[in-house]
């Protein structure tokens, strides 16, 4: 079985964005260490928005040139071991500011790259890919939307033609989420495995020109959740995420996870990481044969880095661990 190992390198979009050493730079490079010692590669998904947020800024704010200097210095390493470093547009940096207190996200009408008009997802698009290859010094053809959102595709389409992008792993089977930012629904998508698609990011079409790599979903029970909330309250120094930021507020979204459990990501993040093995397990046995699992630095952990290390030493035999760009 192929599994992808994917990281959105990215800070917080909530209140507090948190600062770059501990939401991108502090836990990547822990995240290198073990993909060096356990011989895979990661797919990262780049919020380049971020760096050129932090370029227009530093002329005014000398202090984000050490910002800047790290990330760039990291995914140059990254190249170096290896890893795929692709796109992945987080279009409110366009609208967001910067001040004594921090990035000022604006989040409202600008969080998706639909909620611009065609023109502006175009000039952005060019902008962030641009940028990206330019540091990267490799073409990206591999795109994951910011918080999901690449519906409706209709938005994207001329843009993946023009810009000769060939892979999306955006879609997370069978989840539906609706709020002021997010507007995701895959409920109609049951198979995690890759597919053809051309008009509808959903819609399997044989002979469609991308192919979408859906990233593994599954139900995580209400006593997931339970655990997860208590764990981190009992014992911090484990379950602590690296990053110091706030996710985007959810009204309502922890008390439906804690009655109702949630159809979610199969991830590396914090305690989501405990299901790793269970969660391959699962999918093994059902004949799956590609698995992408989703990450972010930000939400790392002393338990999940060490979870994250124990499956891919454990399975470094049977799993064939691939980045996106092996599938160009
Ligand atoms: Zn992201």
């Amino acid at each position: 079985m192929n599994v992808f190992l994917t990281m959105d390198y990215e800070v917080f979009f909530g209140e507090k964005s948190g600062s770059v050493e501990k939401c991108m730079t502090e836990p990547t490079a822990q995240l290198l260490k073990v993909a060096n010692a356990n011989n895979f590669h990661f797919t990262f998904f780049w919020d380049i928005g971020h760096l050129l947020a932090l370029e227009a800024k530093v002329s005014e704010f000398p202090e984000l040139s050490a910002d800047i200097e790290a990330i760039i210095g990291q995914v140059k390493e990254m190249i170096a071991d290896g890893h795929a470093v692709e796109l992945h547009i987080h279009p409110h940096w366009e609208k967001a500011e910067y001040g004594k207190t921090g990035w000022q996200m604006n989040l409202d009408q600008h969080y998706k790259l639909s909620d611009f008009p065609k023109e502006e997802r175009r000039t952005i698009f060019a902008k962030y890919k641009n940028r990206l290859e330019e540091i990267t010094g490799i073409q990206t053809q591999v795109f994951r939307a910011g918080g999901w959102c690449i519906q409706s595709f209709a938005d994207f389409k001329t843009l993946f033609e023009e810009f000769d992008m060939k892979i999306d792993s955006s879609v997370m089977p069978r989840v539906k989420w609706i709020s002021q930012q997010y507007n995701i629904d895959f409920l109609s998508v049951k198979t995690s495995e890759p597919y053809s698609f051309s008009d509808d990011v959903c819609k399997s079409e044989e002979s469609g020109k991308y192919t979408e790599y859906p990233i593994a979903s599954r139900k995580y029970s209400a006593l997931f959740f339970w655990k997860l909330y208590v764990l981190g309250r009992l014992f911090p120094e484990e379950h602590k995420m690296w990053g110091d930021g706030n996710f985007i507020a959810q009204p309502g979204g922890k008390k439906e996870m804690l009655t109702k459990g949630k159809m979610h990501h199969v991830s590396t993040d914090g305690y989501f990481a405990s299901q790793l093995q269970a969660s391959f397990n699962a999918y093994n046995k059902k004949k799956g044969e590609n698995m992408v699992i989703i990450g972010h630095p930000k939400s790392l952990t002393k338990f999940s880095l060490k979870e994250l290390d124990r499956f891919t030493a454990r399975n470094e035999e049977n799993i064939r661990f691939m980045t996106l760009k092996d599938c160009l």
